[in-house]
């Protein structure tokens, strides 16, 4: 099965996709943590990126999709994928069409007064682990794995609102671009507990596999 998710910054995108490669034995692919990486090693994908990815703008659509469709390309993909962060527009999911088959969008739906809070408030590990400050009663490395904790250099204020602003524009159109191939599962990330929401998502796609 090849997943894409889909949701605003603060939908809990990273948080579900943990939890979903585990139980569904995918392989969690995120465009923000491959740019993450580049920017940390200082390569020069890295050095190009670190500038869109501070203003909470998009990475160029080109070298986005020429990331994706190498990464697609890999052996380790066979057995089924999660895609956490692309396509984040429809230029992406026009040409993510030509290079691969996905079976699924599942989009986790929060209204968009909540996500400013919870990206200002997120603790992140290298691990994919994600929390909020306000549930860690003060602990600074992660449950899972225990590293130390960190904060995104763009979950900041000013940022967070560039990228709600860019994905209200941009990303929720492919919403319904997916609703019109049949391929959308909805899931309210607002309501309940991450375990809850995870039960929810799992209920859903259930149904389908
Ligand atoms: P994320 O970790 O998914 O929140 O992504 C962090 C940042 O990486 C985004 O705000 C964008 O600047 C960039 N980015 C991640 N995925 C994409 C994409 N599919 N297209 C363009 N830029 C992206």
């Amino acid at each position: 099965m090849n997943i894409i998710l889909l949701g605003a910054p603060g939908a809990g995108k990273g948080t579900q996709a943990v939890k979903l490669a585990e139980k569904y034995r995918l392989l969690h692919i995120s465009t923000g943590d491959i740019f993450r990486a580049n920017i940390k090693g200082g390569t020069p994908i890295g050095k190009l990126a670190a500038s869109y990815i501070d203003a909470g703008k998009l990475v160029p659509d080109d070298v986005t999709c020429e990331i994706v469709k190498d990464r697609l390309g890999k052996e380790d993909v066979k057995g089924g994928y999660m895609l956490d962060g692309f396509p984040r527009n429809l230029y992406q999911a026009e040409q993510l069409d030509g290079f691969a088959a996905i079976d699924v969008c599942l989009n986790i739906d929060v209204d968009p007064a909540l996500l400013m809070d919870r990206i200002c408030g997120r603790r992140v590990c290298s691990c994919g682990a994600s929390y909020h400050v306000s549930t860690l009663n003060g602990k600074t490395t992660c449950a899972r794995c225990g590293k130390e904790l960190y904060v995104r250099k763009d979950d900041n204020p000013e940022t967070v609102g560039a990228r709600i602003e860019t994905y209200e524009k941009q990303t929720a159109p492919l919403i319904d671009y997916y609703k019109k191939q049949g391929k959308l599962v909805a899931v309210d990330g607002g309501k309940g507990s991450p375990d809850e929401i995870f039960a929810e998502i799992c209920k859903q796609l259930d149904k389908i596999l």
